[in-house]
């Protein structure tokens, strides 16, 4: 089924109707609170949305290549074609996780197609997605073992995130460092060191703040 929203035009399967109405719900609302939050102007064009019924419909949509998936792969953003793809709740994740994932991708799309970069520092790129969705989980976040950014630092191209990304817990930390970095140089300093305008330096000590602030606040 295709339907038409504000800002989207979203595909699903009929058996999830009423799950695909929630996500595309969601991701109306925060189309304009991503805008609102960092003062971007809403351009013309509608975002693709595709709730895909299974593993087998989420690589034909993505067009990855069989090979290429794996289980954990659950959402995706192609910036080529202003498209965003989530595996459907019905294939066996959590709803609310999902919408988590719906929310990251959605922020990938609006910082790339706003500032124009699809090339540049990981932790900046993958930190303000996790940090604006909320999927850092303070479980796995540790005050003594943590990476420096430094450790994290590489290269993002067209969505493909760096190894040492990966390998140093860069999906644990990155929303932490990005959250302190906004709020202690601002949004506006964030936006630039994310259009690579500044190198976003940081002060000897910063993330060992980051984290001890974000568990002060988190409500876990
Ligand atoms: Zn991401």
């Amino acid at each position: 089924m295709i339907k038409e929203s504000k800002y989207f035009i979203s595909k699903f399967d009929e058996s999830d109707a009423d799950t695909a109405g929630r996500f595309i719900r969601l991701l109306e609302e925060e189309y304009d609170k991503i805008h609102g939050c960092f003062g971007f102007e809403p351009k013309d064009t509608k975002y693709k949305f595709c709730l895909c019924a299974n593993a087998e419909d989420y690589i034909k949509e993505t067009g990855k290549k069989e090979e290429e998936y794996q289980p954990w792969m659950v959402g995706n953003s192609n910036f080529a074609e202003k498209k965003i793809c989530v595996i459907s709740p019905s294939a066996g994740n959590d709803e609310e996780y999902l919408e988590k994932v719906a929310v990251h991708e959605l922020v990938h799309m609006i910082f790339d197609e706003q500032t124009g970069i699809t090339e540049n520092e990981a932790w900046i790129a993958e930190g303000i997605a996790i940090f604006y969705a909320g999927q850092t989980e303070a479980e796995y976040i540790s005050r003594e073992n943590f990476p420096k950014i430094s450790e994290i630092s590489g290269i993002c191209e067209n969505g493909d995130t760096p190894d040492n990304f990966i390998d140093n817990g860069g999906y644990d930390y990155a929303g932490i460092y990005v959250g302190h970095y906004i709020k202690t140089y601002g949004s506006d300093a964030f936006i630039k060191a994310y259009k690579n305008e500044i190198l976003p330096e940081v002060y000897s000590g910063f993330e060992k703040e980051a984290i001890e602030e974000y568990l002060k606040n988190d409500k876990h």
